[in-house]
């Protein structure tokens, strides 16, 4: 059998919650196809121990996590902390240190899932997304400043950083997995009409990156702001976007939103050189308004599970990793196991008793 050890960061509010169930999901399905095992090590790493330290990560913290095969994050944030406080203490430097410039973010709409547009409650096969974000650069990438702060003259700057380098290398990735996809399709995304320095660099490169793909991956492109008008109004013309760190952040919420609930939606932060360890985790954050009820919806943690499966995996899990996804779906299509934000009764450790009994069924067939 194969060890996969697995930094876990729980981090705050429902992300501790979703930690713990997707890690006892793991743990039996590891168990059931017996050809690998999970060895996770929990970080706590959370703003509750910031507020009692004054750090969210020691000195050494990325040697730490170098050596682990992966990593599985919860959510980041507490009321008590500034949000960019809590985002830059934990998740924004350990994208940028472990090289993970690549955000997958798969939509779909899962079985039970109440999508809000009329089309897609009646054929939730139209929203079938692979949302590619920039991960390292452009207005995250922690540039700009404040001057005459505190006074009616305060200046602040955002400075969006776009590179040659930083821009090809997306490219490539989103051609690589629009060809990976039944459809081939790949939708380029920017403002390069306001934009007009990185946003056009963005365009530039993509026409490069394109003629290698020529008769392979059809493509278009589309500006931001129409492109949410196109994923209301035609779900159906969408396959696969890539869009800068912010359009797509954004994109994604509004994907999420499409597809039923902000509790399915998964992520998964790669470095596709595999130097350092990539990193999956739900969107979603620690939703202090439901944290400690035990209600959090787990199956955005179990589909970034899955995602972190075919990663360890390289190609040798993907079957693995699709049988799970077909026991999460058994769960999701029964009201009585599904949770409240997806018109379910069930509570979070009943959904993951209940992915933990349908993997036995789901693999117990073969
Ligand atoms: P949120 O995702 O935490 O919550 C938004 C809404 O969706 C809330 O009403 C919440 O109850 C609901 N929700 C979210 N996940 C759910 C789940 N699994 N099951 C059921 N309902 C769910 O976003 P927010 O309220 O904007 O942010 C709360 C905190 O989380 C903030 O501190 C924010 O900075 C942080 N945050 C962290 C991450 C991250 O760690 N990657 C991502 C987003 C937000
Ligand atoms: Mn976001």
């Amino acid at each position: 059998t194969t060890t996969y050890n697995i930094a876990s960061i729980p981090g705050d509010g429902i992300g501790v919650d979703v930690t713990e169930a997707a890690e006892a999901v793991l743990n039996k399905l590891a168990e059931t196809v017996g050809t690998f095992k999970f060895n996770f090590t929990t970080f706590d790493w959370s703003s509750k121990k910031y507020l009692e330290r004054g750090w969210y990560m020691p000195e050494d913290g990325m040697q730490q996590l170098s050596k682990y095969d992966a990593i599985y994050f919860g959510a980041v944030g507490s009321p008590d902390v500034p949000d960019h406080i809590s985002l830059w203490g934990l998740i924004l430097p350990i994208r940028k240190y472990n090289n993970q410039y690549v955000n997958v973010r798969p939509t779909r709409v899962l079985p039970g899932t109440v999508a809000p547009l009329a089309q897609c409650q009646k054929r939730p096969q139209d929203i079938d997304w692979m949302i590619i974000r920039e991960n390292s650069e452009g207005e995250y990438a922690g540039q700009g400043g404040t001057t005459h702060e505190n006074s009616p003259d305060t200046i602040a700057t955002e400075v969006a950083i776009f590179t040659r380098v930083g821009i090809e290398r997306i490219m490539r990735f989103a051609f690589e997995t629009a060809k990976s996809r039944p459809r081939k399709k790949l939708t380029m995304v920017t403002k390069s009409n306001a934009q007009r320095h990185g946003m056009v660099l963005w365009d530039k490169v993509f026409h490069e990156v394109a003629k290698e793909y020529e008769g392979v991956v059809e493509w278009d492109k589309m500006l931001v702001d129409a492109m949410t008008v196109r994923m209301v109004n035609k779900p159906e013309s969408v396959d696969t976007i890539v869009a800068t760190n912010l359009h797509a952040d954004i994109l994604s919420d509004l994907a999420a939103a499409l597809a039923g609930s902000i509790g399915i939606a998964p992520s998964a932060n790669l470095d596709p050189t595999r130097k350092y360890p990539s990193m999956f985790e739900p969107i979603h954050g620690s939703a202090p308004d439901i944290a400690g009820q035990g209600i959090a919806n787990p199956v955005g943690a179990f589909w970034s599970a899955a995602e972190m499966v075919r990663w360890v995996g390289q190609g040798k899990l993907d079957k693995v990793a699709d049988d799970f996804m077909q026991a999460i779906e058994n769960v999701t299509s029964n009201p009585k196991t599904r949770t409240k934000d997806m018109g379910g009764s069930a509570n979070t450790k009943e959904t993951t008793e209940a992915v933990i009994k349908q993997i036995d069924v789901v693999f117990g067939k073969k």
